[in-house]
């Protein structure tokens, strides 16, 4: 049968593609976390980091819900932009700058999940599939969560930042 054969199939493409997507993250975001210089950046990364041990775990629920493997397809999309925080976590300079950096690359990993979420949670909801619906919502409200920290620690992190020309 094809995959977009009924919008069951088609839901459980996208577990599989939000759940590997979350995998990558959970091995990703230490390494940010490492590269980050301001320990309130830091810990936000370490703090959203065990929140998406918590994603995968949502997904595999949401997987016996549907009885089907959340195993078996890559989230090429969550690949790159995994690959984008490495260029930044590789790069050298300012720390405030790098840090910055670092905030840009985890927002746009946010706002992807965000994307998501959002649009397999309209799926659900089509499907009326409450637990999944709730399930899929929680993750999608601890992803905004994060989001917005991270616009605050942007923030935060401004003033070192603007210092930065008069550090080099
Ligand atoms: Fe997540
Ligand atoms: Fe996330």
């Amino acid at each position: 049968m094809s995959k977009l054969a009924t919008l069951e199939a088609l839901l459980v493409q996208e577990i599989k593609d939000l759940y590997d997507a979350e995998g990558q993250l959970v091995k990703a975001l230490p390494k940010m976390a490492k590269a980050a210089t301001d320990s309130s950046v830091r810990e936000a990364l370490l703090k959203h980091c065990e929140e998406t041990k918590g994603h995968v775990e949502r997904l595999e629920e949401i997987a016996k819900f549907i009885d089907a493997s959340p195993r078996g397809k890559t989230c090429k999309a969550m690949r790159g932009l995994v690959e984008e925080g490495s260029e930044v976590i590789e790069e050298e300079g300012d720390p405030a700058i790098k840090d910055f950096a670092l905030i840009i690359a985890a927002q746009k990993i946010e706002h992807y999940e965000i994307a998501g979420y959002g649009s397999v949670r309209t799926l659900a909801k089509a499907l009326r599939l409450d637990d999944v619906v709730e399930l899929l919502q929680s993750t999608l409200d601890e992803e905004g969560a994060s989001d917005k920290s991270l616009t605050e620690l942007a923030l935060n992190i401004t003033p070192a930042a603007m210092d930065a020309g008069m550090r080099v």
